[in-house]
This record gives C-alpha cells, sequence and structure tokens, in this order.
C-alpha cells in the first residue's frame, strides 16, 4: 500500500468522526476530477465543504419537518386561497417568511367555523416557516395539554415548558376542544404565559373570544389569557362556508350537470367575511 492508498484508507474514519458524511461520499468523484482538471488543493477542499453544508442544511430542515408533526399534505401549495378571499395571499407569504414577528414572539390568531380551512392553514404556514429554517411544532391542543399534565403531576412542568422552547412556532389547533373540567387545564395558561412576548403561538378556534371560558379555569383565567394572546397578534376570521361542505356541493353541481342553477354556487350566495388583523366585535364580544 503506497502512502495515498493508506491516507485514503484512514479517511472513512476520520471523516465518520468529524461528521462529514457527504465528504465521505463525495471526495473520491472529486479527487478524480481534480486530478484530471488539475485543480488548485484549495478549490477541491472548498468544493467538498461546499456540498457538506450545503447537504447540512437539507438535512436539518428534514429534521425539523419531521419533529413538527404537521400534516403532510396541509401546505401552501394545496391551499385555495380563492376560497378564502379575504385573506391576501401575499401577506401569508409574508408571515412564512418568519423574521420579525417570530423574533419578537407574536402571535397568529384563526378563528372560524369548523371546515373552513384553520387547521390547513396553520399547517401550511408550519410548512413554509421550516422550509425558511425554523422551527415548528404542531399538535391538538388537546393533545399538548395532556401531555403537560402529565408533566404537572410529575412536577416537570417548568422542564417541559423549557423543552418546548426550543420551538419558534407552537401551532395549538383547535383550543376550543380543551375543557377546563379536565383537571388543571391551567397548564395551557402558564404555557401562554411563558411564551408571551418571547416565543410564538398560532391558535385555531372555531369558537369566539366569548365562549373561551369553557376552556380556562375561571373568567380572570381567561381575560389574562387573552389578553396576552392578542397583545402582538394577527387575527384572521375565516367566516366562509366550510371547504368540505362546498366540494361536496360542486361535485353534486358536476354530477346533475345541466342543471345548473345558482343554487349551486354556494360562493355566490354568502359573501365570504373574512378579515385580518382587526377581529370583528363577534370575536372579541
Ligand atoms: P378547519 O380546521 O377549519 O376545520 P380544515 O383545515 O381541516 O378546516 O379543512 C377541511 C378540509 O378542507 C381539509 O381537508 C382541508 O385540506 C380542506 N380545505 C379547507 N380549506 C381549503 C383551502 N382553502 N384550500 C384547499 N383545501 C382546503
Ligand atoms: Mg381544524
Amino acid at each position: 500500500m503506497n502512502a495515498g492508498q493508506a491516507d485514503a484508507a484512514r479517511l472513512p474514519i476520520m471523516l465518520a468522526e468529524l461528521r462529514l458524511p457527504t465528504v465521505h461520499r463525495l471526495w473520491p468523484v472529486f479527487a478524480e476530477r481534480a486530478d484530471k482538471e488539475g485543480w488548485p488543493a484549495a478549490r477541491f477542499l472548498a468544493t467538498l465543504v461546499e456540498h457538506e453544508l450545503a447537504e447540512r442544511v437539507t438535512r436539518r430542515i428534514e429534521r425539523h419537518r419531521l419533529e413538527a408533526r404537521l400534516p403532510p399534505e396541509k401546505t401552501l401549495a394545496t391551499f385555495d386561497f380563492s376560497a378564502v378571499p379575504k385573506v391576501r395571499k401575499a401577506h401569508i407569504l409574508a408571515l412564512a417568511a418568519g423574521d420579525a414577528w417570530l423574533e419578537k414572539g407574536a402571535n397568529i390568531l384563526v378563528f372560524g367555523p369548523p371546515g373552513v380551512g384553520k387547521s390547513h392553514m396553520a399547517s401550511a404556514l408550519g410548512h413554509a416557516l421550516v422550509d425558511n429554517g425554523y422551527r415548528v411544532l404542531f399538535s391538538r391542543t388537546v393533545d399538548l395539554v395532556q401531555r403537560l399534565q402529565v408533566a404537572r403531576r410529575e412536577l416537570a412542568l417548568p422542564a417541559a415548558l423549557a423543552k418546548l422552547d426550543k420551538f419558534d412556532l407552537l401551532i395549538l389547533d383547535d383550543i376550543s376542544y380543551v375543557r377546563k373540567d379536565q383537571a388543571e387545564t391551567s397548564v395551557l395558561f402558564e404555557l401562554i404565559a411563558e411564551r408571551y412576548e418571547r416565543r410564538s403561538l398560532l391558535i385555531t378556534a372555531n369558537q369566539p373570544f366569548s365562549a373561551w371560558d369553557s376552556v380556562f379555569q375561571d373568567p380572570a383565567m381567561t381575560v389574562a389569557a387573552i389578553d396576552r394572546l392578542v397583545h402582538h397578534a394577527t387575527i384572521f376570521e375565516l367566516n366562509v362556508e366550510s371547504y368540505r361542505r362546498r366540494a361536496a356541493t360542486r361535485s353534486r353541481a358536476t354530477a346533475s350537470a345541466g342543471d345548473n342553477h345558482d343554487d349551486n354556487h354556494p360562493e355566490g350566495r354568502d359573501a365570504p367575511t373574512t378579515s385580518e388583523t382587526t377581529p370583528s366585535p363577534a370575536t372579541l364580544s
């Protein structure tokens, strides 16, 4: 074995120890090319390092996507903005870029009856933020509350909350399904208080604030929670007709083609009343 062969033989172990799998995979290819094309040593090294860095970013995003537990198909690509005319796509894309609002721990609140696309929109934003390098966790609120209750019983609530700190955005889907009679739901309040002005929350709800008394332990806690949530918040109200119901109506309409009266176009019947940022009195009451 000559000196070159000996070096090549030691490389896999050294590169594994340094955790450079891409250099390990690619160096023989680039070494051959460098030799053939007479690359300077610096170019050879820089090329390998560049590939390692690029793949490291890709691997990190893949890890973040897995840990985020987002519904895989609910992305911006599959979200039909025409179904929610008053949600501007440009606004959602700006939020998807992250930056300022995540840095100051601002929140997003999405209201609307069942089926209007609240979860889909939340998930789509989550996916886009993961693409942009942020860490997100999507959870049904009841599931997360349950986890935190277990932690509290084991006297580990502070540690559990601290663990959630690594997420730039916590998506709490369907907060209205939490019931205060499931003992100790004040963990939800503690989560909100803990993240206030530091880490962002995105909450979906099919009940206006006025009905949140059934979520928190007492009216004072409800007020305190809402107060913190709305202090720095973008609020979307998706008061359109259920997307599922509209899709069903559309396919029925297609099935009875030719019989295409206005009744088959629920979109035309009630104008959607979506609004951004400014909550309507109905939501705030
Ligand atoms: P919500 O959370 O408001 O109850 P979902 O987000 O679960 O509603 O939406 C219900 C179904 O309709 C899902 O399958 C979702 O993907 C689909 N959907 C809702 N709104 C849209 C939309 N604007 N574009 C594409 N699919 C949508
Ligand atoms: Mg939902």
